[in-house]
């Protein structure tokens, strides 16, 4: 399938901006920071803006018992490289559950508040548009969430 350009800082914003109507005000504090300057990548907008109001959705829920809850979300252009970072600063992700968390169905929420495939399906998507995403625990705490595609440099 070959996928128009979409610019991964609007996907972004567009996720923040929905989200930020769900949130009570001043609950969350997010730091956007980009280069202001788009960022180009082939694939499909509200696609993408599924999988970042996912990841979004999911650092919220982490944070859960936090009274600071804080979201950094970063977006970097390096030559051929576009990176999306998403960062929360909750308890991150029990090491031993590293690696199925991108599995269909795995979830350790409670029945009825997830069902494990908000990640699955933003694995797919960002495989279908030649990206690759992976998660780490941050240094101080919380999950980071790493996405990586090809950068379309000439748009025509
Ligand atoms: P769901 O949100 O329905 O549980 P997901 O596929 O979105 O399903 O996430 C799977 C699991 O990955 C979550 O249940 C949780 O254990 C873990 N997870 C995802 N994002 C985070 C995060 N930001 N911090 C800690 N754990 C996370
Ligand atoms: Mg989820």
């Amino acid at each position: 399938v070959e996928y128009e350009a979409v610019d991964l800082r609007a996907a972004l914003q567009n996720a923040i901006n929905l989200m930020e109507t769900v949130w009570k005000p001043d609950e969350i504090k997010l730091d956007f920071q980009d280069l202001g300057t788009p960022v180009f990548v082939k694939g499909d907008l509200i696609r993408l803006e599924q999988v970042f109001v996912n990841l979004l959705r999911n650092a919220v829920d982490a944070m859960d018992k936090q009274s600071e809850k804080k979201i950094f979300v970063c977006l970097r252009q390096i030559d051929h490289c576009a990176i999306v970072i998403v960062e929360d600063s909750g308890p991150g992700i029990n090491p031993q559950n590293l690696d199925q968390i991108f599995d269909p169905f795995f979830t350790t929420k409670e029945v009825g508040e997830g069902v494990g495939l908000g990640l699955s399906i933003s694995y797919g998507i960002i495989k279908d548009f030649g990206g690759n995403i992976r998660v780490e625990n941050a240094a101080k705490s919380g999950a980071r969430f790493v996405i990586e595609f090809e950068a379309v440099l000439n748009r025509d």
